[in-house]
């Protein structure tokens, strides 16, 4: 492992007054983590450094042809005041899958970890405490070789940015009206759809401002071959409990394989739950809603950790679910997820990691 050389501000930031005022992704910490690669050194260097802007050559290849990767991950205070990290070994193994997609050299894990647990160590200050707040944790790597030709840069950034983030749910949890699109699509199997990367949130912009016009505040995704199946929301894993068993889109290269997913599916496990990863048609969903054997939706991800899903439109068709409300299983999904990233309940898979 790689020693970081750590330089720190001067002119340390006033840290946010009003924690119910922070919204997401608009504030950052006094300092961030950056460590480049070469084919000569390979990822070498790493330094912990005041937040600054880049100087980057205007023909960088990230801005033309967009190789970059992206994370998403968040720390959190507990109330005994320990810092707490949940499943980062995910999310470390999850963008290395990303880096080997998209040509991208693989960090090593224990730098990427070391990484993480220094720069979130030294911001700890700037983790917000209200109930519902975290500090979000943006790792990215951009490619750098200014060059218009395309293939894979020989030179990128390494680079971790931290924004103290407000609760998702201002007043408790709060079903979403979902979009689900039948036009437009996100990603096909064997493109970039289980990469954490950028093209597949362009991709996705269309959309999402269409269904943002008809009153919907998210996309869901159908396959991009027959559109037929399930995959996922715009950044969020997709549930259903139908006929009292949970239900999700299993992973087929095209769907994104969230961290939060994997700990919904683990839980509804470990509480004696039948579950099936597999194929869902839209077809199916729309017959169960109209059978009322469709009781509940939801959607996972860091950002919001479990939205329910109050309805679902696809065409003309508007399916409501659970009244509108929010189902017993969502409720305890969010309490316990977010009871294990706070500390609050107990954690009997080892998911949280602590920061000293
Ligand atoms: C990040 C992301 C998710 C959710 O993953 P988590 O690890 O649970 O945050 C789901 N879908 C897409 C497209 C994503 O980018």
């Amino acid at each position: 492992m790689q020693e970081i050389k750590i330089e720190l501000t001067k002119n340390p930031k006033a840290k946010p007054a009003d924690q119910s005022k922070l919204g997401f992704g608009k504030i950052f910490t006094d300092h961030m983590y950056i460590m480049p690669y070469n084919k000569e050194k390979g990822w070498h260097d790493p330094r912990i450094e005041p937040y600054h802007s880049l100087e980057l050559d205007p023909s960088a290849m990230v801005f033309h042809y967009g190789q970059e990767m992206f994370e998403g991950m968040k720390a959190y205070r507990a109330e005994d005041g320990r810092t707490l990290l949940f499943r980062p070994d995910r999310n470390i193994a999850r963008a290395n899958n990303s880096n080997r997609r998209i040509c991208i050299p693989e960090v090593p894990e224990d730098d990427f970890m070391n990484a993480l647990k220094t720069l979130v160590s030294i911001e700890k200050d700037w983790i917000p405490t209200a109930p519902g707040t975290s500090l979000y944790i943006r790792p990215f790597i951009i490619a750098t070789d200014p060059f218009l030709g395309v293939r894979p840069s020989d030179t990128y950034l390494f680079m971790i940015i931290l924004s103290p983030s407000g609760a998702y749910y201002e007043s408790g949890l709060d079903p979403v009206k979902i979009w689900i699109e039948d036009d437009y699509v996100r990603a096909v199997r064997g493109g970039i759809g289980e990469a954490k990367t950028g093209g597949n949130y362009v991709a996705s912009l269309k959309a999402q401002m269409k269904a943002h016009e008809e009153g919907y505040s998210q996309v869901l995704w159908l396959d991009g071959v027959e559109r037929k199946y399930i995959e996922e929301v715009g950044a969020m894993n997709i549930f259903f409990k139908i006929n009292g068993k949970v239900v999700t889109p299993m992973l087929n290269g095209s769907i994104l394989p969230g961290v939060t997913r994997a700990s919904c599916l683990d839980l509804c496990r470990h509480w004696g739950m039948e579950v099936e990863e597999r194929r869902v048609s839209v077809e199916e969903l729309v017959a169960a809603a109209r059978d009322g054997s469709l009781e509940e939706c939801w959607g996972s991800g860091t950002a919001a950790v479990i939205s329910p899903v109050g309805a679902l439109r696809f065409g003309d068709e508007v399916m409501e679910i659970s009244s509108g409300g929010i189902g017993p299983v969502s409720q305890k999904l969010y309490d316990t997820v977010t009871g294990i990233q706070t500390g609050k309940a107990e954690d009997p898979f080892g998911w949280v990691v602590e920061v000293k």
